[in-house]
């Protein structure tokens, strides 16, 4: 028995590691986490060597080295046609023709309806086409062409349609103008095969972090598939969103696989829906007390997730907000919340305790559903509706409720698993 202090030591020194590490850094200077490798030999890396040349269409590669022998490789970005007067000034390429176009109704603009009879794989959407500006590529103009390899968006576009490049599986990757700024739904999402989705690998928008905020971005996430999102060519990593955004819009970064960690000021009132949501090694998040509402799956899949504090201005989590969140040991609900909403924290398999704050009115269907490792929920006595099902699944979970006894607006299979319940429980 007195292992049992011991162990409850290193548990709590484990916790306060994860959540001291999810900080991004910024804070306190941006040493921390070379402090926990001060043991290891550090690497003293050369300069970068260019390997492979990029060219308009191709990524380049490359490399340096450490004097132990450790090489580390990066991809350099492929450069995009600069296309001034209808040729590219690098390469001397010239506009695709055979392109399918629509003029508006209004006769200023035109729409690219589809590929056409245009055969190219390196394909080059000129500005203008009959001396009018070509602003629009149409709802899925170039569905399922297999064959593209690259596609050059030129700044003149401003809206790109639903699934315009979806199932492009050889586009590996695009370049977006900041003159872009709707992006429809599933616009360059890839395709599922046996081996799971297929797509774009990398993004990279020419413009900075406000503007790609300010995009309109579909309700499907339109990039579902990206592994890499850069902005002005930077691979977007420790993202510190900048305080005259607003709100960050609905599948923004949705599926960001390069992004670790986010900064959001307080000048951000939302989280859209899906707006991070499947970011894998994105490791913590701190919403600020200015946000009031965390939108639908804004997080879900998110399985790099640790800790989750929210501030007190948050006063419903949306449905699926963080299902999924297999990693997450550490969830602080804002003082704020009112409500939770369906499947939030379903499926948060590592999370072990939760408390719900004093101000909750309801706790929707299968919020808490399947989270196995979930040994204590507390619930105040404000909570006045719980769903169906709201902790089904939860093997191991005892239920600590302010309540003497199930108040009518609880669903008569609140509790479905049949936890073991504490009724007049108080915290002290
Ligand atoms: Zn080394
Ligand atoms: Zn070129």
């Amino acid at each position: 028995m007195k292992r049992k202090p011991l162990a409850l030591f290193i548990l709590i020194f484990h916790c306060a590691c994860a959540l001291y590490l999810v900080s991004c850094g910024i804070k306190n200077g941006d040493t921390q986490i070379e402090e926990n490798e001060e043991s290891k030999h550090e690497h003293a890396y050369g300069e970068w060597v260019t390997v492979t040349e990029p060219t308009c269409t191709k990524e380049g590669l490359k490399q340096q080295k450490c004097t132990c022998g450790k090489v580390v490789s990066e991809k350099i970005l492929n450069l995009g046609h600069k296309v001034t007067n209808d040729v590219c000034t690098i390469c001397g390429a010239l506009p695709s023709e055979g392109l399918e176009y629509k003029l508006s109704e209004d006769g200023t603009y035109y729409i690219v309806l589809s590929i056409g009879t245009c055969t190219e794989v390196d394909i080059i959407i000129p500005s203008i086409y009959k001396e009018i500006p070509v602003t629009i590529i149409g709802d899925s103009a170039f569905y399922f062409c297999t064959s593209l390899t690259s596609v050059t968006i030129p700044n003149s576009i401003t809206n790109i349609g639903d699934s315009a490049f979806e199932g492009c599986a050889n586009l590996t990757s695009i370049i977006i103008p900041n003159s872009v700024m709707n992006i429809g739904s599933s616009a360059f999402g890839g395709y599922k095969d046996v081996k799971g989705d297929k797509g774009f690998m990398s993004v990279n928008y020419i413009g900075n972090i406000e503007g790609w905020c300010n995009i309109n971005f579909g309700n499907i996430s339109p990039f579902r598939c990206v592994e890499m999102l850069y902005i002005n060519g930077e691979l977007v990593t420790e993202l510190v969103i900048p305080d005259t955004v607003t709100e960050i819009k609905s599948s923004a970064f949705s599926g960001c696989k390069s992004l670790t960690c986010v900064t959001i000021p307080d000048s951000v009132t939302s989280i859209g829906d899906s707006a991070f949501n499947y970011c894998t090694s994105l490791t913590g998040i701190t919403i600020p007390d200015s946000v009031t509402s965390v939108g639908d799956y804004s997080f879900s899949g998110c399985t790099g997730l640790t800790s989750v504090t929210m501030g007190t201005g948050v006063t419903s989590i949306g449905d699926r907000a963080f299902s999924g969140c297999t990693r997450l040991i550490s969830v602080t609900i804002g003082t704020g919340v009112t409500s939770i909403g369906v499947d939030s924290f379903s499926d948060c398999t590592g999370l072990t305790s939760i408390i719900i704050p004093d101000g909750v009115t309801s706790i929707a269907p299968t919020a808490f559903q399947g989270c196995k490792s979930l040994k204590s929920v507390t619930i105040p006595d404000s909570v006045t509706s719980i769903g169906l099902g709201a902790f089904n699944g939860c093997d191991n979970l005892t239920i600590y409720c302010e309540a003497e006894s199930k108040p009518n607006g609880w669903d008569s299979r609140w509790n479905y698993s049949n936890c073991p319940v504490v009724w007049g429980y108080t915290a002290e």
